[in-house]
């Protein structure tokens, strides 16, 4: 493994600001209507959280509460026109440092993988949990495409690795339980992929303007069976399923914002 170090939590710029968060009730009705217009058959619920610990689901912790915040760091323009090496984060000392001294963290999102583990760039799809003692338990996982017939190789990543690269979007919150958005969708008949289509529908309603350069729209998913990475859209228009729990961040944190910026790799 190369010990190529991350740069220094504390050296970095960290900019906060409060979020609009609108009752789930309000959301659900928002949702229920957006998705209706790209999707046959759609439910959206306030559901109390199942337990996300459990294999069905995988992550590192049993829930989306407590303290929900967005972290974005770095950004795409750390990666163009050239990749800037240097570009390397502590994701628990950034998590640590954002959510403050002592209590239990679950972080879970997109980024790029950390390069010096794999010798290459990839997908980070990031899911870990930091305990009020700062021990790391690290569900993460790198994809990349491998070989002529360019297969996907999902890799996962150590409780010892916690780098990454160049660009991050993460939700971290305390992991404990409580209620949440519950999302069912069946056959795509918009052109909207899921995500999208919620953002934009969102975007309509709450209109909410942030100046932080932010990347509005990153998805990366794991599973079982070596196939994970980042989600551009769905190509099975007629037997696609979504299952999907959300809760609604009450604060962003902005990390190492580029100073100058580009609009490219924001989907
Ligand atoms: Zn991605």
């Amino acid at each position: 493994m190369s010990t190529a170090k991350a740069l220094n939590t504390n050296e970095l710029i960290f900019e906060e600001k409060c979020l609009h968060k609108p009752p789930l009730e309000e959301l659900q009705e928002v949702l229920q209507s957006i998705l209706t217009k790209n999707f046959a058959n759609v439910t959206v619920k306030v559901a109390e959280c199942p337990n996300l610990k459990t294999s069905e689901y995988g992550l590192m912790d049993v829930g989306l509460g407590g303290c929900p915040t967005l972290l974005e760091l770095g950004g795409a323009p750390y990666l163009l026109p050239t990749v800037q090496k240097d570009k390397l984060y502590d994701i628990k000392d950034i998590c640590r440092k954002c959510m403050g001294e002592g209590g239990k963290i679950l972080a879970v999102g997109a980024g790029a993988g950390p390069y010096p583990l794999r010798n290459t760039n990839c997908e980070g799809i990031f899911n870990l949990s930091i305990s009020a003692q700062d021990e790391i338990e690290n569900g993460s996982y790198t994809a990349k495409v491998t070989g002529l017939q360019e297969d996907c190789l999902l890799e996962p990543i150590p409780d010892t690795e916690t780098r990454c690269a160049l660009l991050l979007n993460l939700y971290v919150c305390r992991g404990e339980p409580g209620p949440v958005l519950k999302i069912t969708c069946k056959k795509r008949t918009g052109h909207m992929n899921f995500i999208e289509c919620i953002r934009k529908g969102l975007y309509e309603k709450y209109q909410d303007k942030c100046d932080l350069d932010l990347r509005l729209q990153h998805f990366h998913s794991f599973s079982r069976a070596n196939w994970g990475g980042h989600y551009h859209y769905d190509t099975t228009p007629d037997t696609v399923e979504y299952e999907a729990y959300f809760h609604v961040a009450e604060r962003i944190v902005r990390v190492d914002k580029p100073k100058t910026t580009h609009k490219f790799g924001r989907d």
